[in-house]
């Protein structure tokens, strides 16, 4: 449903954003703040707050999008935008914020969250547990990845939050249109024409409504959509070197010391050759389900919750080089997932770790024997040891090595490896702030590759605001 009626076909927007995740409500805020008569539509393909709250199962999309809805843990520590990808840089990859510039912007989010109910506390350093796990992780030469100072929102908070920011924007004027697909279908005299469709159902009619300015803000599961449309409306964007692995399953209780600690540890070691190799996206007592991103079938994992958990956790482990690792000692990764799916059309395949270090296909005998029971059924037996540019085994087994210090017996034979597990990054080259190379048009957020987490997302929401009211009042030469 779009929940607001009132959005008739042709209406003459000043901005439409697409997203209300924190990028675009932040965008929206910092828009009305400096330039208040602007006529905003803020359109987002999931559920609007009230329904989102009632549902069962949590959706990553709606109102307030992924973090600042599911997540709440806030880093105010310095970092970057857009961040930097891992290893060498592509060229021409420009950092627009940075240091004492970038904590400025953070703690001006932060005071937002403030003024909009945000009472947790501010935690300058882990606590204990974590901290041993960072010097456990030292000691087997690994990076334990943790983020302070830090507070983490309550979900009342970050309901309350969302509920008085949203208020807020309405009050202003600003207009929301939920369950409705975006798709800007070109220039439109100096904006934009843009077509809002109800996502996956039967809404009678699209409705077309005009824009001066675009912001696109649809967060990292939205990348594809909005890797998509900012090109076909003219501006560049570069794909950067994908991460490659596999989902490995082991036994809950194997990988408790990790994730009794921290649900969703992040351990990582620096490679020769210009890469990484790192666990990713844990899912303590959950599943491996097969989703398709990026056009390729690919393993990702579910966690449950107390209660409901599996015997299992699941975790990626992926390779990620920078621009020179991608071309040289990695080269070949980013074909893993193209290749396994062509081999097992429509299946993600499940291997034994005895039998990827044999160089063996898993038979369905010794899948029915193993002691690591395989959570997705859909998965057919087989191999996927030799899809991999040959330094990524060894650097596999090295990596499992060191984890096994921290989490014994995580190494066995008897673990799964789900595959392909992949990740896609792209650059998206812009000004200072967030416009891209075609006039009038914004990104913001973890789909632009802007920022990973909730103030760093705030914090490209505010610029691309910024850039939007001057975008709208500096006055234009006319030809
Ligand atoms: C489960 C989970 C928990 C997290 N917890 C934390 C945390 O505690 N702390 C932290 O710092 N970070 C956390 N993160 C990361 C955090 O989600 C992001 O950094 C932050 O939400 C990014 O904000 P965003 O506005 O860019 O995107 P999002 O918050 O993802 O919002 C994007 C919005 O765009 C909408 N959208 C997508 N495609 C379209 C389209 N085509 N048209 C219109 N709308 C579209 C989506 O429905 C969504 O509502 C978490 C992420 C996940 C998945």
């Amino acid at each position: 449903m779009i929940t607001q009626h009132s959005i008739a076909h042709d209406t003459p927007y000043d901005a439409v954003i697409a997203g209300s995740g924190i990028a675009g409500l932040l965008a929206a805020h910092e828009l009305l703040r400096r330039a208040p008569q602007t006529r905003i539509l803020i359109a987002d393909i999931g559920l609007p707050l009230e329904d989102r709250e009632r549902q069962a199962t949590s959706q990553m999309g709606g109102s307030g999008g992924a973090g600042l809805y599911l997540g709440g843990r806030l880093y105010l520590g310095s970092s970057s935008i857009p961040i930097p990808p891992p290893g060498t840089l592509p060229a021409g990859f420009r950092t627009i914020l940075e240091s004492s510039d970038y904590e400025r912007r953070a703690h001006e989010v932060n005071a937002l969250l403030d003024e909009y109910g945000a009472r947790a506390p501010l935690r300058l350093a882990p606590d204990v547990a974590i901290h041993t796990a960072i010097a456990d992780a030292e000691a087997a030469g690994l990076e334990y990845i943790t983020s302070y100072p830090a507070r983490f929102l309550t979900s009342e908070d970050r309901r309350g939050i969302l509920r008085r920011l949203m208020r807020r924007l309405e009050e202003r004027g600003v207009t929301f249109a939920f369950n409705a697909r975006v798709t800007p279908d070109g220039h439109a005299g100096a904006g934009f024409q843009v077509r809002l469709e109800q996502a996956g159902g039967t809404w009678e009619q699209a409705r077309a409504v005009t824009a001066r300015a675009l912001l696109l803000a649809p967060g990292r599961y939205g990348a594809e959509w909005l890797v998509e449309t900012t090109r076909r409306l003219g501006a560049a964007v570069e794909q950067l070197p994908s991460a490659f692995g596999i989902r490995l399953e082991v036994p809950l209780t194997t990988y408790a010391p990790l994730t009794d600690i921290n649900p969703d540890p992040r351990i990582q070691l620096t490679l020769s050759g210009d890469a990484i190799i790192k666990t990713y996206a844990t899912c303590l007592g959950g599943y491996v389900l097969p989703v398709t991103r990026y056009g390729a079938l690919v393993a990702s994992g579910v966690p449950l919750p107390a209660g409901q958990r599996t015997g299992s956790t699941t975790f990626a482990v992926l390779a990620q080089p920078g621009v020179v690792g991608a071309t040289d000692s990695w080269r070949g990764g980013e074909r893993a997932a193209r290749l396994l799916n062509e081999r097992y059309p429509g299946r993600l395949v499940v291997q034994r770790l005895a039998d990827v270090r044999e160089g063996e296909p898993t038979s369905a005998d010794a899948l029915a024997r193993n002691t690591v029971r395989p959570t997705c059924a859909d998965a057919t037996h087989g191999a996927l040891h030799d899809v991999y540019p040959d330094a990524f085994w060894p650097a596999c087994e090295d990596f499992l090595a060191r984890l096994a210090q921290l989490a014994p017996g995580i190494q066995t034979g008897d673990a799964l490896a789900y595959g392909p597990a992949e990740e896609r990054f792209w650059y998206f080259p812009t000004d200072d702030q967030l416009q891209t190379g075609a006039p009038g048009l914004f990104v913001a957020g973890d789909g632009a590759g802007q920022s990973q987490g909730i103030i760093q997302a705030g914090v490209t929401g505010t610029l691309a605001g910024a850039g939007l009211a001057h975008y709208l009042t500096a006055p234009r030469i006319r030809s």
